[in-house]
């Protein structure tokens, strides 16, 4: 503060007079009205794009180096999990040991699962027609565009799973989607999602969507937009701002825990089911392979928490600068 003060005295030195006075440290001293409505217009604006345009492509770089390629390693086919009949005989098991009913005749709305064959998938595509766009859902894509975490299309996600680089618990359907090949051991983890979702419901999905879709972009907005130092007043809302700015990281990585629950607790699920059930390398390629899976979220969530918390810091550096250089004009002009 006393630093500050020291700059803009200095600024503030009126060199047009012979005996030198001190302009008060207002730098909207001199300013019409209409002048600091459209200063602080250019203010905002410019912190504003300059804090986005890092954001944007901070996360784009990130998303290439590190997303990309770890999705490669983590997808690459392996030896273990292949014998089909195998892995039919533990599923099966893992069902019955967690009290999970399959589908059958006599239970039509019990679990199923699907792999995908270019025949089913087929099948299921020229059935499926993309649900109609609701205003919930055109505000999910627009969240998830400004976000750089676009929703997908159904098509989108069933090629993905078909190509055997996913595989998908449906909630609503009671139903998962595995590759045909490569991903054998990726089906005691969606199970996993399954005994999850028997004991929380809905519960974690929502507070999923709550930190991806409102806590997470919320953080980001208020990061960019407030770039106000505090005057000493007390104002509720202004401090409740200036707090979510200040602890964008820790918020960020909050609106996170959720989905890191979620994902970490159905591999746990999986690995605490494969032991003693199947060979110790199986069983080692299983731990490794889910916990890079787990490690990649995990690294996502500081990503996305670090790109918000440089955007807030770049906007307030732009915006200081902005006045600054406003300030100065005034003195000249
Ligand atoms: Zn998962």
């Amino acid at each position: 503060m006393k630093v500050k003060n020291l700059i803009n005295a200095n600024n503030n030195i009126d060199f047009s007079k012979k005996n030198i006075t001190f302009k008060k440290s207002s730098p909207s001293e001199g300013f019409s009205n209409k002048e600091k409505i459209s200063g602080t217009i250019k203010e905002k604006s410019l912190a504003i794009i300059g804090g986005y345009s890092v954001f944007y492509s901070l996360t784009k770089l990130l998303k290439l180096f590190i997303n990309k390629p770890f999705a490669k390693y983590f997808f690459k086919p392996s030896q273990y999990f292949t014998d089909q009949e195998k892995n039919y005989a533990l599923v099966q098991k893992m069902l019955l040991e967690n009290n999970i009913l399959p589908k059958t005749n006599a239970n039509p709305k019990g679990l199923r699962i699907i792999y995908l064959t270019e025949k089913i998938f087929n099948k299921i595509i020229s059935q499926k027609t993309e649900p109609k766009p609701t205003i919930k859902k055109i505000i999910i894509d627009i969240i998830g565009k400004i976000t750089l975490s676009p929703t997908k299309t159904v098509r989108e996600r069933l090629t993905k799973i078909k190509e055997g680089k996913n595989a998908n618990f449906l909630s609503k359907a009671n139903l998962i989607f595995m590759p045909e090949k490569k991903l054998g051991h990726a089906v005691f983890h969606e199970i996993g999602h399954a005994v999850n979702y028997k004991f929380f419901g809905k519960k974690v999905f929502l507070l999923n969507q709550l930190g991806s879709l409102i806590l997470y972009p919320l953080t980001l907005g208020i990061s960019l937009f407030n770039n106000e130092r505090k005057n000493g007043k007390k104002d509720k809302k202004k401090s409740a701002l200036n707090f979510t700015k200040k602890h964008a990281l820790e918020i960020v990585l909050l609106s996170q825990l959720p989905l890191l629950f979620e994902e970490g607790l159905a591999s746990k699920r999986a690995i605490h089911f494969l032991k003693n059930k199947t060979s110790p390398q199986e069983l080692k390629f299983a731990k490794k392979s889910l916990g890079l899976a787990f490690l990649h979220y995990l690294i996502n969530a500081v990503i996305i928490a670090g790109n918000v918390k440089i955007a807030g810091v770049t906007s307030n550096i732009i915006s200081n600068k902005v006045k600054q250089h406003q300030s100065v004009t005034t003195q000249l002009g």
